[in-house]
């Protein structure tokens, strides 16, 4: 985000500003825009929320306390605003949320995890992008993150909305499934393995096509955190040697 230091406090141009979060105005730039938004009440401390945005993303539709208004995107710029989440807030999201795929940071979920260790049955996943390397490699690191971005979503769709999605490392993510028997976790990984082979990635006008390996270890037994990891990441390890693309489960 552009920041400008205004008085005690950081604004941002409204263009900047994300989907359905509220700020407030406190200041318009253009002439011609002050006067249309005056003309509907808004002045400096006016609420404010963009609530819809265009598939093109040209044109936004922002609300202003109850007037809602369809505005070019470009008009944005000139609207300068207050975000109503505090900076601790602003920095707890930072904490949590990978700012690249919008799963669930490492050092976030690793408590998480320990809390729900003790609740079985569930099954914990690791999924490592398959010859990652490769696509840095041939179409450059923005060509990478948009894969990884594109796979992190996938994954999402996948799962319900009680499970963890965790981005741990570079191209490596860790799910645990709550309240899944082993079984079924074989399931759900090998679905969301279909579904990563099947998805394309654009880039560029060129299609890429990525897969996922795989390794899966189910509650009970329940086993310390770092045991658990260590006999998922060698069923991980299995689907990588014998060709990749494949789920692999842990051996008991
Ligand atoms: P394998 O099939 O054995 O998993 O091979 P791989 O190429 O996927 O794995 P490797 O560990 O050799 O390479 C992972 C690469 O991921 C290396 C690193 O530069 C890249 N990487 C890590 N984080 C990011 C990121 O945030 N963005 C991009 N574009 N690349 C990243
Ligand atoms: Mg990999
Ligand atoms: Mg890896």
């Amino acid at each position: 985000m552009s920041i400008r230091k205004c008085q005690k406090f950081t604004v941002y141009p409204l263009s900047n500003f994300p989907l359905g979060e509220l700020a407030e105005v406190i200041c318009i730039f253009s002439f011609d825009l002050s006067l249309r938004l005056k003309s509907i009440g808004v002045q400096e401390g006016t609420l404010v929320e963009i609530i819809h945005q265009d598939p093109s993303g040209d044109r936004v539709v922002v609300r202003f306390n109850e007037s809602r208004v369809a505005l070019d995107k470009a008009f944005l710029k000139h609207i300068l605003v207050r975000p109503l989440k505090t900076s601790y807030e602003m920095l707890r999201d930072f904490a949590r949320v990978d700012q690249l795929t919008g799963l669930l940071t490492r050092q976030f979920a690793e408590n998480l995890l320990k809390k729900e260790l003790a609740n079985p049955p569930y099954c914990l996943v690791l999924a490592d992008i398959d010859d990652f390397k490769r696509f840095n490699d041939t179409f450059g690191h923005q060509a990478g993150d948009k894969v990884l971005k594109d796979i992190a979503q996938v994954i999402k769709r996948n799962l319900r909305k009680t499970d963890l999605a965790v981005r741990w490392g570079g191209e490596e993510f860790v799910l645990f499934l709550k309240n899944t028997t082993v079984e079924i976790g074989q399931l759900i990984a090998e679905r969301i393995r279909r579904a990563v082979a099947d998805h394309i990635v654009w880039w560029q006008g060129q299609t890429l096509g990525v897969t996922l390996s795989l390794g899966v270890c189910g509650a009970p037994p329940v086993r310390p955190l770092e045991l658990l990891f260590e006999m998922t990441d060698k069923a991980l390890y299995q689907a990588k040697k014998s060709g990749k693309n494949l789920v692999f489960l842990c051996e008991e």
